[in-house]
């Protein structure tokens, strides 16, 4: 082609850094640009006082498939940091995920069959035949106790809705398990790149140019004009002039310190599970990585509602936004040259790992190698 790029790159956060990668390694020249100061999109990761901060909320890596593990791994080396968040309600502290020991602490319940029976009793009250949102799932996966206490607050903060308008998928995002064991994930691998998470997308960068703050809707026939391909990763409705209408995210509130004492809560993650409590939980960067700094940094997590000048964090993927995006993906389908991927880009509650791994499917489409 006469073009400068053959992909132009609109967000330099995961999905782009993958599919900027693996373009480079099949002869491909790339541009990757982001209105922000920094690459590394929402896994970016600022340097205070020898800490990694998780400036866009903590980020824990887990995975289930060895592919896509040995494929970070082979980037960065990963630490066998394990996520088992606590929660605080009225003062009482529980185990996460909802285990063997956060039914003991509700009901001093000390056998996996008491414990059932328990469960059940609450559930079989209730007579719900067929979940039809979050609060129903919910109350017939744990029961009334659990829901009341560790869910509704927890949940109806975070998105801002009450549980009953919440899609039942998001709460299937969390174990219920048997056994005395607080590990949040059941996926085989886990842990946090060793150095913070700007070495990953650093290394899946490395050779490829990068302009930042650059806001590709400011000049948007200009950027397009340098490239074959577009890979897109920003908000689709936005990509579409909303023509369709807006679709909703969730947005947050991050409030980090600085305290002068070497621990402050103990672990990573502690939940706040009470509606009254206004954040949702209060991350110790340190601990993900088993730091020994003499001071410490914390995150407050306020959920809040989101607007145009806010972070998009979480698409609010309920019937009518769903049927929104449905509209920008026939749109998008039927494009050539431009490529959508990402949280944003396809409106998904996706992880990590299976943000790399649509990354790397898209790879596959668009070399067939
Ligand atoms: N959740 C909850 N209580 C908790 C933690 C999570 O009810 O203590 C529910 C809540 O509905 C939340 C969902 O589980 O939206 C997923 O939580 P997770 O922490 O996995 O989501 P993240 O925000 O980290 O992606």
């Amino acid at each position: 082609t006469t073009k400068t790029y053959d992909y132009l790159i609109v967000g330099a956060g995961l999905f782009g850094s993958v599919f900027a990668h693996e373009a480079k390694q099949r002869g491909k020249k790339c541009l990757i640009i982001d209105k922000r100061s920094h690459a590394g999109g929402n896994v970016y990761c600022e340097n205070v006082e020898g800490i990694n901060v998780h400036k866009y909320g903590a980020h824990i890596f887990h995975t289930n498939d060895k592919h896509i593990w040995e494929y970070v791994n082979s980037f960065v080396e990963f630490n066998r940091y394990t996520n088992s968040p606590v929660a605080v309600y009225k003062d009482e502290l529980y185990n996460l995920p909802f285990n063997m020991n956060t039914f003991y602490q509700l009901w001093k319940v000390r056998t996996p069959e008491e414990a059932k029976a328990k469960i059940q009793s609450q559930i079989d009250q209730l007579n719900i035949k067929e979940p039809a949102n979050l609060e129903e799932q919910a109350l017939s996966l744990v029961g009334t106790d659990i829901y009341e206490k560790l869910i509704k607050g927890y949940t109806e903060k975070q998105w801002g809705r009450p549980a009953t308008e919440l899609p039942a998928f998001i709460i299937k995002r969390l174990p219920v398990r048997f056994t005395y064991d607080n590990n949040y994930f059941n996926d085989k691998y886990q842990g946090i790149p060793i150095g913070g998470y700007n070495k990953l997308t650093e290394a899946l960068t490395e050779g490829v140019e990068i302009k930042l703050n650059v806001d590709f809707f400011k000049n948007r026939e200009e950027w397009e004009s340098q490239a074959d391909t577009v890979v897109f990763t920003g908000n689709i409705d936005q990509y579409y002039n909303y023509q369709f209408g807006q679709l909703q995210y969730r947005s947050l509130n991050f409030e980090h310190q600085t305290l002068e004492t070497d621990n402050y809560q103990g672990n990573a993650v502690v939940n706040y599970n009470e509606r009254e409590v206004p954040y949702t939980r209060v991350i110790e960067h340190k601990h993900f990585e088993f730091g020994t700094q003499p001071k410490t940094v914390i995150t407050k997590e306020y959920p809040q509602e989101w607007t145009a000048e806010k972070e998009p964090y979480y698409p609010i993927n309920d019937t009518r936004n769903n049927d929104i995006y449905k509209n920008y993906k026939d749109l998008a389908d039927q494009e050539s040259k431009v490529i959508f991927g990402g949280r944003l880009a396809e409106y998904k509650y996706y992880d990590m790992h299976q943000i790399i791994g649509s990354a790397l499917k898209k790879v596959k489409d668009v070399f067939q190698d």
